[in-house]
């Protein structure tokens, strides 16, 4: 096992690293912008080195200064959380190249999978299903309309480099068509230097539902069953649980084992998610790969009882998997809120500023996994996560049950938080019949103003 590693992250993510590294008997090294001075993880750390300016790109982006600390810190391994420099296989190369293990996995399987058109076309290699559309990238307009018009509108066209949603557009006709894949090609250009799209078909009405992989160094990997995130606005999730609740087990079974064939192909290890959208028919179709921790962990944590954060570190460290598929088992059902500093009667304006009351819910079932206390200022510059309140209870009558309680008991202040939002959604009869899908947030956003009710 390593005696030091370097968490270059910051937030609740950090805190969520520090505390599993603990548990291993190993010393977390954080590093922290100067708006992040007085953080959670700045003062649970063995040592914090301060990296530069708030803005990401002079601190938690920059990878000469996070190279740097890790050798003043002399640490073993770098875990990069997720956001910043967690997807970016540049990073893992450095880090190798510089004798510390990046804690996730290699340079290689990164390009690989996220690269769409090249993940894609190792999942029709591997059967696992993809939504129709072209096999590779299109060259130009003609050839996505001739596809288009094979497949039926509407069709979405997404970027290869795609990421956060950017560089894609939906298309209901061949004049929107020519005008999406302009618009989509120059923005996947200037976002990510590479303007390769390739077209499917676009899924109406369908549902969020993805598969959290673990691999080893040795060809090992498992799945941990899926979740399903269903709930979310404008692509941004807000609501996760475990298990899917519309799912059957035959369905189940042969998605987790796509996902697990999946990561397999790709030589993958570490842990990863394989994300799919299902359709009103329940059939599946790959999405993407992310190939990190995912800000819902917990959720599957909790219903599988596997720390997916130690269980990184110690496979970044060289240990086996120690379980086999067979042995991994899903108890009850888990959900997950994001709590963020955000006002849902204000069209979700990011609400960053001083906490002067940070109470979390407590109680049989309740886990948060945050950064925030009273007192804290919360600063401007990065995203909006407070916290993560998660739930686990034999059935999910009783997870909402749960949830709601603790929702309630929640309390910050004066800023306002997605709080009221998810207390109105824990109520809500689609939401507990299932009957949603991703685009059932805003719908339900543009009907009534909020929190007023
Ligand atoms: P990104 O990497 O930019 O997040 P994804 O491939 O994960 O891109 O897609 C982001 C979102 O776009 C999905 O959550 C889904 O809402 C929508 N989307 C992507 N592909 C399709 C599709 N074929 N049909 C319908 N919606 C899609």
């Amino acid at each position: 096992m390593f005696s030091r590693i370097l968490v270059a992250n910051r937030g609740e993510i950090a805190v969520r690293i520090i505390r599993a590294a603990h548990e291993l008997g190993v010393e977390a090294v954080a590093v922290y912008s100067t708006a992040d001075r007085d953080a959670a993880h700045v003062r649970m750390a063995d040592a914090a080195i301060c990296i530069g300016a708030p803005p990401p790109g002079e601190s938690y982006l920059n990878i000469p200064r996070i190279i740097s600390a890790a050798e003043v810190a002399n640490v073993d391994a770098i875990h990069p959380g997720y956001g910043f420099l967690a997807e970016n296989a540049h990073f893992a190369e450095v880090c190798r190249s510089c004798n510390i293990e990046f804690i996730g996995p290699s340079a290689e399987s990164m390009n690989l999978l996220g690269d769409k058109v090249r993940c894609k076309q190792l999942a029709i290699k591997n059967k696992v299903p993809v939504a129709p559309g072209s096999k590779g990238k299109i060259e130009g307009e003609d050839e996505a309309i001739k596809i288009a018009r094979e497949i039926g509108y509407p069709v979405i066209v997404k970027a290869s480099a795609g990421g956060g949603g950017r560089g894609m557009r939906v298309a209901h006709n061949d004049i929107s068509l020519r005008n999406g894949m302009r618009q989509a090609m120059a923005e996947a250009q200037s976002a990510f230097g590479d303007g390769t799209v390739y077209i499917e078909k676009f899924l109406e009405s369908a549902r969020h539902v993805e598969v959290q992989i673990l691999g080893d160094h040795y060809g090992h990997v498992v799945h941990l069953f899926e979740r399903d995130c269903t709930m979310q606005r404008r692509h941004q999730k807000l609501i996760e649980e475990a298990p899917c609740p519309v799912l059957d087990n035959d369905r189940r079974d042969a998605l987790c084992k796509a996902a697990a064939r999946l990561a397999k192909a790709a030589g993958y290890y570490s842990a990863g998610t394989v994300e799919f959208l299902m359709d009103k028919r329940k059939k599946f179709y790959l999405m993407e790969v992310n190939t990190r921790v995912q800000v819902e962990h917990p959720v599957t944590e909790l219903l599988t009882g596997i720390d997916i954060v130690k269980m990184q570190i110690r496979i970044a460290s060289g240990e086996r998997l120690p379980f086999s598929q067979k042995q991994i088992k899903a108890n009850g059902h888990a959900i997950e809120v994001r709590i963020n500093a955000e006002d849902p009667a204000n069209k979700f304006r990011p609400a960053p500023g001083r906490i002067a009351q940070f109470d979390p819910p407590g109680g049989p079932g309740v886990r948060i996994d945050t950064h925030c206390y009273s007192g804290y200022e919360v600063p401007p510059n990065y995203d909006s996560l407070l916290a993560k309140l998660i739930v686990h209870q034999p059935t999910r009558e009783e997870a909402i049950a749960t949830i709601h309680r603790a929702l309630t008991e929640f309390r910050v202040s004066p800023n306002p938080t997605t709080i009221p939002l998810h207390i109105r959604l824990m109520l809500n009869g689609n939401f507990r019949r299932s009957t949603v899908d991703i685009h059932f947030v805003e719908r339900l956003l543009e009907q009534h103003t909020l929190p007023s009710e």
